[in-house]
């Protein structure tokens, strides 16, 4: 834990909370500072851990993806197929801007300046969201939007073990058409896709087709596009995200536990093969039979 504290020690923000609730984390999982410390089996050369610990424990999964890659789809569909929690930092954030209180406040200021929200709120939010799934006897998760950085992987790491790192990637050119493609309707909030992607094979890259999702008639004149959806918003979106990314994916591959997943195309052609991925076509087999 001294390496948590140290971690956290050189920021602005008085820790005291986030430290406090991290160790609370750490004193309710299997793992201690005393004891060895049991690494799960690395992925790559094996079958990813369905069940990772012997006392039984669920999946602590991590996914990574550009924006726009569909990675809280996926997440929260492998959520509900293995009944672990879908933990998205990017919710979290938005319930607590939400609520009443301090941390309210200052996430409203940090939000309205355009700054990023720093390393120890997010910790302390998600710790705080963990200490509530364990009270009500939840088990395992599937984090999405966090870890962003090394250091936040690094403080991941001190507090419990991840089994494994799912890294979804679509070629630029599809994540650039999939966003330019996204509407809402200004009516009912929904969120609908008018691109058409279908890219043929080339350089011996497959080719790729993603159906548009349509809206329903009593949406369409209601469309409109988000302001930051434009051609170079989207590509300096995706610029800032591989350079970020690109040192948390190597920290993940250095330990092992980075699966690299190339989405072949929309939901309906990616899901089956996410699952042979991941050795869980037969667990979705096995749960539709008893349904
Ligand atoms: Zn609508």
């Amino acid at each position: 834990m001294a390496a948590v504290t140290r971690l956290l020690k050189p920021s602005r923000f008085s820790c005291s909370a986030a430290t406090v609730s991290l160790r609370r984390w750490l004193s309710t999982t299997a793992v201690s500072e005393t004891e060895p410390h049991v690494k799960t089996p690395l992925y790559p050369g094996g079958s990813p851990p369905l069940r990772a610990d012997p006392e039984g424990r669920n999946v602590q999964w991590v996914f990574l993806g550009c924006p726009g890659v569909g990675k809280g789809t996926y997440a929260s569909r492998l959520s509900s197929l293995l009944g672990v929690p879908h933990i998205a930092t990017g919710d979290l954030v938005r319930e607590a801007l939400s609520s009443d209180g301090p941390l309210s406040r200052q996430l409203t200021e940090i939000v309205n300046q355009g700054k990023l929200v720093s390393d120890e709120i997010i910790i302390n939010l998600l710790s705080k969201r963990l200490e509530t799934g364990e009270a009500k006897g939840e088990s395992g998760f599937i984090l999405d939007g966090f870890p962003r950085t090394i250091r936040q992987a690094e403080i991941l790491d001190e507090v419990t073990d991840i089994d494994l790192v799912i890294n979804l990637k679509l070629p630029e050119s599809v994540l650039l058409e999939k966003c330019l493609g996204r509407r809402i309707c200004s009516e009912c909030g929904k969120n609908f896709n008018v691109a058409s992607i279908n890219f043929k094979s080339e350089n011996g890259r497959p080719g790729i087709s993603m159906a548009p999702l349509p809206p329903p008639p009593q949406c369409v004149s209601n469309l409109i596009t988000r302001s930051d959806d434009t051609e170079a918003v989207v590509k300096e979106r995706l610029r800032v995200y591989n350079e970020q990314s690109q040192p948390l994916e190597e920290f993940y591959r250095l330990q092992g536990k980075l699966l690299e997943f190339d989405l072949p195309g929309g939901i309906p052609e990616s899901w089956p093969k996410l699952l042979e991925a991941l050795n869980l076509d037969e667990h979705e087999e096995k749960r539709s039979a008893a349904a």
